[in-house]
């Protein structure tokens, strides 16, 4: 197959690797889409870690290295969802109707079919999470029955009942939710509370989960100080090692900070090379055009492959994807320490992001981009980004030419949301941020966008 036919035959995406990866010099300045899904692409192989075993609750928000098996029926038993009276629902066609009370079931009681059945014209006591008894069909709720008054006496021998019910009704039956060996998590999922419910429920005190990948994040610029120091007249503090720390938690990574690399080849490069120890490096600053935005030309020397070095979007576009290292299709060692002398040749593919300095852009390149490749390293089966719609509030315009994701307030009561932009001085404006829940997604081609309009938000 010549060259021509194999990208035509290709996913679009894989259309884009292959035409990339001819020059890697030339700047790549992708669209949001086309960007985003070949971080996608890359991420579908990667792989993660070992496996680990935590005690439930240290498994919240951990992958799933295990599947979760229903150990037996759900409901192990046909399960009362009402307080009230099993019955037969073909004996109460013609209501009101008086029944019988032959018993009572209690949630915990094994009702013993000699003993507590249910036949033509009688009714048995039941309290939600109770078994059915033998015999009945359906479950009458309490509110619509009354225990019937023998002279001046409230008996509990027998009720009227005011309204009919159908088979089925007010119970669930024995395996409806799931058949013992169903599967109800799979590997590739993250505990949350949901999860942590099922493994509970089948009996898991202990989960098997894969290790969180070590993301090392490396901050860059001779005027970026660290943040107990008191900052000279031009500097300023290094919040950006601490914002991707916390979203590198966030997205089930644990984050390696490697400090503050000054605007100065040597040093830098070491600090990449260290970076490179890690399953996967994130940089921040020095990806603009600027004299001193060496993080590309660096990375170039390293040997790097760059899959795109721009984006056209707003906050981010300078946003740098790529790799360095050998193409092995063998797990990746849990930590493979790189030492300087062993050169970055020798490794194992490891992947980058070159995320823009400013605060804000850093820290939405890093949902758009560098979150899918974090949640594969651990383990995650990969998802698309998701969108959420919600009215305008008041007018927006803009320029042409870039996506936008602009740092929004999300507000309004019960289902009456309304959305509007955060004030903000630009992509340097955590203070805005802080205040913000989400953005709202401006398509490259509008300039105008009216109050009242429907518009896509990324929540936050
Ligand atoms: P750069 O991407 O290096 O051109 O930096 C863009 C802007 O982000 C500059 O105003 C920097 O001072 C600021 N900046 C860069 N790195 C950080 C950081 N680690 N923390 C906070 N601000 C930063
Ligand atoms: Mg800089």
């Amino acid at each position: 197959m010549d060259s021509r036919a194999r990208l035509d035959a290709a996913h679009p995406g894989e259309r884009i690797i292959a035409a990339m990866s001819s020059d890697s010099s030339r700047p790549r300045v992708l669209t949001f889409e086309a960007a985003r899904h070949l971080v996608e692409q890359h991420a579908v192989g990667v792989y993660p870690g070992d496996v680990e075993t935590v005690d439930l609750l240290a498994g919240l928000g951990r992958v799933l290295a295990e599947e979760m098996v229903a150990d037996h029926d759900f409901p192990p038993f046909a399960r009362a969802t009402r307080d009230g009276y099993a019955v037969r629902a073909a004996v109460l066609a013609v209501v009101p109707a008086r029944l019988e009370v032959v018993g009572e079931v209690r949630a915990g009681d094994w009702p013993d079919p000699a003993r507590c059945s249910v036949g033509r014209g009688q009714a048995v006591g039941i309290m939600t999470g109770a078994p059915l008894p033998a015999g009945a069909d359906a479950v009458v709720m309490v509110e619509h029955t009354s225990l019937v008054v023998a002279g001046h006496l409230v008996t509990d021998h027998s009720v009227e009942v005011r309204r009919s019910v159908g088979a089925g009704e007010n119970f669930v039956p024995r395996g409806a939710e799931a058949r013992a060996g169903e599967r109800l998590l799979d590997r590739g999922q993250r505990l949350d509370h949901a999860g942590i419910a099922i493994a509970a429920s089948v009996g898991k005190s202990q989960v098997q989960v894969f290790r969180k990948p070590r993301v090392a994040v490396l901050s860059t610029g001779d005027e970026v100080v660290e943040i107990d120091a008191t900052p000279g007249p031009a500097q300023i503090r290094n919040s950006n090692s601490y914002s991707l720390a916390a979203q590198v938690q966030n997205a089930g990574g644990e984050a390696v900070r490697l400090g503050i690399a000054p605007d100065e080849r040597g040093r830098l490069r070491a600090l990449i090379e260290e970076g490179f120890g890690c399953d996967l490096l994130l940089l921040t600053g020095g990806v603009s055009m600027g004299k001193y935005d060496l993080v590309e030309q660096v990375l170039g020397e390293l040997k790097a492959e760059f899959y795109f070095t721009g984006a056209e979007i707003q906050p981010g576009r300078p946003a740098v994807f790529g790799a360095c290292g050998a193409d092995t299709p063998v797990r990746l060692p849990a930590a493979d320490a790189l030492s300087t002398r062993t050169g970055v040749s020798a490794l194992h593919k490891k992947y980058f992001f070159g995320l823009p300095g400013n605060p804000v852009s850093t820290m939405v390149t890093f949902e758009l981009f560098a979150r899918p490749m974090i949640e594969a390293l651990a383990g995650m089966t990969p998802r698309g980004l998701v969108f959420l719609r919600a009215r305008l509030k008041s007018e927006i315009r803009t320029k042409t030419g870039l996506k936008r994701f602009l740092p929004a307030v999300l507000s309004g009561e019960f289902e009456n949301a309304e959305v509007e932009l955060a004030r903000w001085q630009g992509s340097g404006d955590i203070a805005a941020l802080a205040q913000a829940n989400c953005y709202v997604v401006i398509p490259p081609e509008r300039e105008r966008i009216e109050a009242g309009e429907w518009v896509p938000l990324l929540m936050r």
